[in-house]
């Protein structure tokens, strides 16, 4: 048999990827005796670093955004070491290469790419505008506009199709993953407003040091890597009140509402070894 929250825990958590870490954080915060149990070696999840032959290489392409209210609410930024990235993109079109950096920061280099003659004045002006706008608004506001597509936004603010094709269309399928700008108008304001806002970045020694300073930060005991995969619990053995509850609610972390399984719990975690 498994270990169980009746081994001294009040509650486990299966998963040491960033929202297992979080999740974890927010209990011990709220006073219960939490265990994290994670499969791998090593805490990340998705967002792991490994040394290869000296070079420090992440799992995948990912980019940390400083704007992003839970890593302000949780990380200490100045322990990560963080390397800030140009702020732009390349896009490689069958003209050449095409360097648009964040008009806010670097007006300038909005003057040289017109001078270039592959941008349009008015596309310029639409994304300095769009830009602005972006860095300017609050969240609120952008929540509380009529939503619509991406496509129709970007033609709303004045671009040319030959701009959205050649900057917004690819830009926005590596962020999006479509590539149609069928998503809504006010997510794409939202992630825009925190690109601008924020730096795009990563820390020294990989995306990895994210999930280890979170794993840092929860008291001995705690945690456990390289556990046995926890097994969930089938639905039905799970009373309906410990379950997750769908509708607005969901939108509170706060574990105010957490209480333990009874007897026989809901979950078990195999014993080491087992
Ligand atoms: C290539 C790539 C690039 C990305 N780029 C970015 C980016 O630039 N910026 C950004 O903000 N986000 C990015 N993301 C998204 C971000 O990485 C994920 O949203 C985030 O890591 C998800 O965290 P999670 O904790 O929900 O899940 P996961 O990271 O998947 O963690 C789940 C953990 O649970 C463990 N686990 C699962 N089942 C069990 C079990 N039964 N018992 C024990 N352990 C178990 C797994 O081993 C894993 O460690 C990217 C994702 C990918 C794949």
């Amino acid at each position: 048999m498994g270990k169980t929250p009746g081994d001294g825990h009040d509650v486990a958590v299966i998963g040491a990827g960033a929202a297992g870490l979080a999740c974890a954080s927010d209990l011990v915060r709220a006073g219960l005796r939490v265990r994290l149990v994670e499969a791998e070696d090593s805490v990340g999840g998705r967002i792991r670093t490994d040394r290869v032959a000296g070079f420090t290489t992440d799992r995948g392409f990912q980019v940390f955004n400083t704007s992003y209210p839970q890593v302000r609410r949780r990380l200490d930024l100045r322990g990560l070491f963080l390397r800030p990235f140009t702020p732009g993109v390349l896009v490689h079109t069958d003209r050449g290469r095409l360097r648009l950096t964040d008009p806010t920061r670097r007006p300038r280099d909005g003057i040289a790419l017109l001078g270039s003659g592959w941008v349009k004045p008015r596309d310029l002006l639409a994304f300095g505008a769009l830009s602005g706008r972006a860095v300017l608004a609050p969240a609120s506001r952008v929540r509380a506009r009529p939503d619509g597509t991406t496509r129709t936004a970007l033609a709303d603010a004045g671009f040319s199709e030959d701009f959205v094709e050649t900057f917004f269309r690819p830009f926005l399928s590596g962020v999006f993953l479509e590539d149609s700008l069928e998503t809504s108008a006010r997510f794409f304001h939202l992630v825009w407003r925190s690109m601008l806002r924020g730096t795009l970045c990563l820390p020294r020694d990989g995306i990895g040091a994210v999930p280890e300073q979170l794993a840092a930060g929860l008291p001995p005991g705690v945690l456990r890597t390289s556990s046995p995969p926890a097994r969930a619990p089938p639905r039905a053995s799970c009373p309906a009140s410990h379950r997750p509850r769908a509708g607005p609610s969901r939108r509170s972390t706060t574990p105010s509402t957490a209480r333990p399984c009874p007897s026989p719990p809901c979950w078990s975690t195999p014993a080491a070894g087992s």
